[in-house]
């Protein structure tokens, strides 16, 4: 069963388990577990997630410092393990704001925290729990950016991290980052979920403390991604967004942002209508989330079989489900899955405001864009989109999005030759221009004569 908003309901008692006004409540069966005294990631009883319950709530004036360590006041510890995280850019995006056709557009790029994603900000908090429950070997299966984040995290805490990686499919910008932080990487004959099947054995068995997102204090660290959008989107407009879109794996963010929400509403901070609307993007290829959400189903059912060039979001079996669906329901959001081709052209137009991410980040723009066109979202609406990961994650990926580099002769007259001939400056040029008309031949050879002639001059008047 699928939690209802009661069950995921704020309540005022106080359970005598609670440790310094922190502890863990069953978001299915109610049971309520002190934090720190035993590990443990689900429930004893019935195998349900568990989720971080606090006796006093805190409002935006309790906020102080930057960071993710800002949000101390609704955190289960005053400090952590830091690199230091969180505080990333809300970037405007004037031009892809009015080819969407928005009210307001906003870029929340997760990909500028210390690893360049936003793992880091649940391993600042999730580490720190290690540290206190005194384990010293921690472990994750990861699609990359989790383990990139945990093999800092852990070196900084100067812990062993083990990882679990589906063998060749994981981005090569995040391999090297976990290699480099002295990670144990094991490359599993599976996919993502299979891998995340073996680490939950072997923390069951004790062998290790497991950093996934089932883990409720990675949810923790991640909530201060809805407070940072929250605060500054506010400080900005005046009012809060109406939506957040965002890409959709495990669904950690997507239940973290609805916890953020709820405690916001709880402790006085902002009414119900104030909530945004959560949006969550999946690739077609994976997109247990979407179809939960289509068909009205209670759970996910698990995919076996998932494939995308988004690999970050390459998930079959989305454990936060529970947690998330609730999340999408309640606020009056949707979800939608997207193409690979569509997350391609998603991060050619983020790129080309400036703002490098990583496939899988693509897919909120991409989702925004297709929710948009079917008129799911109005023009009225002001939307912040959540980019997950940096463009250098996936520097393969990034590189077939982008320009072919064009091989010329050592000399300047090879350069001027080759750049007065078309070339795929021309069709990009050519391509813009196609798109933007409907009958393509005609406007797109003016345009790209026109682009060559004037690239032509502009050299030439710096010769
Ligand atoms: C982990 C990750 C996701 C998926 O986030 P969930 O919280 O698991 O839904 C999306 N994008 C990137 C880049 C990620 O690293
Ligand atoms: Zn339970």
């Amino acid at each position: 069963m699928v939690p209802t908003m009661a069950d995921l309901q704020l309540t005022d008692d106080v359970p005598p388990v609670a440790d310094d006004g922190v502890w863990l409540a069953c978001i299915e069966c109610g049971e309520t577990f002190a934090p720190f005294d035993e590990i443990r990631y689900t429930c004893d009883h019935c195998d349900g997630l568990l989720e971080v319950r606090y006796d006093d709530l805190p409002t935006f004036d309790e906020f102080e410092g930057s960071g993710v360590w800002r949000y101390n006041a609704a955190l289960p510890f005053e400090e952590g393990i830091t690199l230091p995280e969180g505080d990333t850019p809300l970037h405007e995006m004037p031009r892809l704001k009015d080819d969407i056709g928005v009210d307001a557009l906003r870029v929340k790029h997760e990909g500028m925290n210390p690893t360049g994603s936003f793992k880091d900000r649940g391993m600042t908090v999730g580490v720190r729990v290690a540290q206190e429950v005194g384990v010293d070997r921690l472990a994750c299966a990861s699609t990359g950016n989790t383990s990139a984040a945990l093999a800092a995290y852990g070196a900084r805490g100067g812990m062993e991290t083990l990882v679990l990686l589906p063998a060749g499919k994981v981005a090569a910008g995040k391999i090297a980052q976990a290699s480099l932080h002295r990670a144990r990487i094991l490359e599993v004959d599976g996919n993502f979920d299979q891998c995340l099947d073996i680490v939950q054995d072997l923390a069951a068995r004790g062998e290790a403390y497991l950093l996934n997102s089932l883990n409720p204090f990675r949810l923790e660290g991640q909530k201060t991604i809805g407070l940072e959008i929250m605060e500054e989107f506010y400080a900005d407009n005046g009012e809060y967004p109406d939506r957040i879109v965002l890409p959709v794996g495990n669904a950690g963010n997507t239940a973290a942002l609805y916890k953020c929400f709820r405690e916001l509403v709880k402790a006085g901070a902002i009414t119900e209508e104030q909530v945004p609307k959560l949006t969550g993007v999946q690739a077609e290829g994976a997109a247990p989330m979407v179809e939960a959400i289509e068909n009205g189903y209670e759970d996910t059912r698990r995919w076996d079989d998932v494939e995308t060039r988004a690999t970050a979001i390459r998930i079959g079996n989305p454990v936060n489900a529970p947690k998330a669906l609730p999340g999408i329901r309640e606020t009056g959001g949707t979800a939608v899955a997207v193409s690979d081709e569509e997350i391609t052209e998603a991060q050619r137009d983020i790129a080309g405001e400036g703002v490098g991410v990583e496939p899988a980040s693509a897919a909120s723009v991409a989702g925004l864009r297709k929710l948009r066109r079917e008129g799911e979202v109005d023009s009225d609406e002001s939307v912040v989109c959540l980019t997950t990961g940096h463009l250098l994650k996936d520097p393969e990926a990034a590189a077939e999005a982008g320009n072919e580099p064009e091989p010329v002769a050592n000399s300047t007259e090879a350069v001027l030759d080759l750049i007065e001939e078309p070339s795929s400056v021309t069709e990009t040029i050519r391509r813009q221009a196609s798109k933007a008309a409907d009958a393509p031949l005609v406007p797109a050879l003016v345009a790209s004569g026109l682009g060559v002639a004037y690239l032509y001059r502009k050299l030439r008047s710096k010769k």
